[in-house]
């Protein structure tokens, strides 16, 4: 099978791939999800007029300066006042109170003075001043939040004063996310000769969780046919959207994603990007199970995540900004011409006081390597081919810290 470009990879991915079934959750649970139906007001905000501050209500026409009227009551938040305020009169009010009948302005108390029954106003207002209208943020019936909006705390906010208690959103992806090696041995654990830690289930599942998805690490599978099939059919028991694997995903007499994929009847779709990190990448389906091999080397593995795992489920959980965006930066040191896959280079960045970003490539870009990875904030995207570049070149990233 030919090397295919990144961007037909991920179209091929987003091509089998349709936002997930609709479910009603409590808001406490809805941050990061997106709407599947139009959110409208169930209710005018603010209720009624309202004062915005301490102080009293009264009708502007009284008020010249110096004036004293007589207080006929006392009005607060969530305790409104049955009685009007005549000619000559006013009403201690406080923050979110509603007006009282016959007055329409609030003079705040910072420039009043009591006494008994009576204040005295040292400041003319404006009619209307510090008070806030019915309505004045939004009315009933009104829709404010779409149909695919994804929640952010914000919209969660506004869907609660909407007086909506529950809303319906996309169904979370389902991940299940295991590791294939012999060598491999789980964090804590002391490897036996020619063993590794390993990290890639960790980091992908907790790619997934970033992504709102619910994430089920299978551990480590060894590199046996059976036992990757037996994992295969645990996936697709469990119902899972996505299974993600990592590692024997190439060609060596060691590696069954490929083979145990196929026994089961995958529909595949691609096995080879040209990319770097990461040329073996498998992507097919089975049954209604998004399948995704990734390489296991550490950062062929998250590259590859970033690069298709995120688009996918943002996908299902019906969101419309799928990928990173790419950024802006110009190139800190040096770069050599490129071959014909796109590189992904673990990069520094930093800010220029004028606002440039500035991306600094590690000078070791070995796919094995952990530690640049993780001190990388950014991918430096090299394109099939690209020529030589100097200091100062302008430079396309992907920012890691999404
Ligand atoms: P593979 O893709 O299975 O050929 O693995 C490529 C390299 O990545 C080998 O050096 C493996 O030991 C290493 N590797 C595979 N899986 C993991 C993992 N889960 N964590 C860390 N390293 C891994
Ligand atoms: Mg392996």
């Amino acid at each position: 099978m030919a090397l295919l470009s990144v961007a037909d990879a991920l179209a091929a991915v987003l091509a089998h791939a349709h936002p997930l079934a609709s479910e009603t959750v409590p808001l406490a649970d809805a941050v990061g999800r997106v709407l599947t139906a139009d959110l409208a007001a169930l209710r005018t905000q603010p209720p009624a007029d309202v004062s915005a501050m301490d102080g009293y209500a009264v009708r502007a026409a009284d008020v010249t300066v110096p004036s004293a009227l007589r207080v006929i009551g006392e009005i607060a938040a969530g305790r409104p006042f049955d009685g009007a305020i005549g000619p000559g009169e006013a009403a201690r009010i406080f923050t979110g109170a509603v007006m009282p009948a016959g007055a329409d302005t609030v003079v705040i108390q910072e420039v009043t003075t009591r006494d008994g029954d009576t204040v005295a106003i040292q400041r003319a207002e404006t009619a209307g001043r510090h008070v806030r209208r019915k309505g004045f943020d939004f009315r009933e019936g009104e829709v404010l939040l779409p149909k695919g909006f994804c929640l952010t705390p914000r919209g969660i906010a506004l869907a609660a004063a909407l007086n909506h208690a529950t809303v319906p959103v996309h169904r979370r992806p389902r991940v299940a996310v295991l590791a294939t090696g012999d060598e491999l041995v789980e964090p804590g654990t002391p490897p036996a000769p020619g063993q590794i830690v390993h990290s890639n289930g960790i980091a992908l599942a907790a790619l997934a969780r970033g992504e709102r998805a619910e994430a089920v690490d299978f551990g480590i599978v060894p590199d046996r046919l059976d036992a990757t099939i037996a994992a295969l059919r645990r996936a697709r028991a469990l119902d899972v959207d996505v299974l993600v694997t990592s590692g024997g995903a190439s060609v060596g007499d060691y590696d069954f994603v490929h083979q145990a994929c196929a026994a089961e009847g995958m529909t595949l779709s691609f096995w080879k990007v040209a990319l770097r990190p990461g040329r073996p990448l498998i992507y097919g389906r089975l049954g209604g199970m998004h399948v995704l091999g990734l390489p296991g080397n550490p950062v062929s593995a998250y590259v590859c995540a970033v690069l298709f795992l995120i688009p996918l489920l943002r996908r299902l959980a019906g969101r419309s900004d799928l990928s990173l965006r790419p950024e802006s930066a110009v190139l800190g040191s040096p770069v050599r011409a490129n071959d014909d896959r796109a590189d992904y280079m673990r990069a520094t960045l930093r800010e220029l006081s004028d606002g440039t970003k500035v991306a600094t490539p590690f000078p070791a870009q070995d796919s094995s390597l952990l530690v640049p990875l993780a001190r990388a904030d950014c991918l430096l995207l090299r394109e099939p081919n690209a020529a030589a570049a100097d200091a100062g070149t302008p430079c396309v990233i992907l920012n890691l810290q999404f």
